[in-house]
């Protein structure tokens, strides 16, 4: 396994839609093993494969908290079959949107169908803070971000802080 370097906004390969996977093999799983491990390292509680640089619908999750372990979530060519009417809203953040966070609404549960890690077809009801991560994963497979849903000042506004921040983190004073 390896950490691989997540591509931050601006970067247009975030816009871009992601591929679906045709059948499950080795390097569909090493793309996994890596993606788990950036995501690790991060540390965050989800990323998606176009997040690494890979324009492939894979999405790994892992929720688990210090005193609850849960096992991590592969989804390959995951689909939203149907979300609730209700919603409810979570301060969202992206390890590609570093450092920034805003409140964004979404439905409470979704029900979503994708092939887990060996391939096998699954489904899956979610609610809370997965449902709200898995729609968050399948938005970066459609080029969307969280941003996307905010009015376009605040939009402009983080993507001007971001900016600034990589360009404070690339000075070198030697
Ligand atoms: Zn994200």
């Amino acid at each position: 396994m390896s950490v691989k370097k997540i591509f931050t906004i601006p970067d247009p390969i975030l816009k871009k839609k992601s591929l679906p996977i045709k059948n499950v093999d080795s390097s569909v799983k090493k793309l996994m093993d890596d993606m788990l491990e950036t995501m690790y390292a991060a540390p965050g509680i989800g990323l998606a494969a176009v997040q690494v640089g890979v324009l492939k619908r894979v999405v790994v999750i892992d929720l688990s908290k210090k005193e609850e372990k849960t096992p991590p979530l592969f989804f390959v060519n995951p689909e939203i079959i149907s979300t609730s009417e209700e919603q409810v809203s979570y301060e969202e953040g992206c390890l590609s949107i570093p450092n920034q966070f805003a409140e964004i609404k979404r439905p409470k549960r979704c029900h979503v169908k994708y092939l887990d890690y060996n391939g096998k077809k699954k489904d899956l009801k979610a609610d809370g803070l997965l449902a709200t991560c898995i729609q968050h994963e399948i938005d970066h497979l459609n080029g969307i971000l969280f941003i996307d849903y905010l009015s376009k000042l605040k939009k402009d506004l983080i993507l001007k802080k971001v900016i600034k921040q990589k360009k404070e983190i690339d000075r070198v004073i030697v």
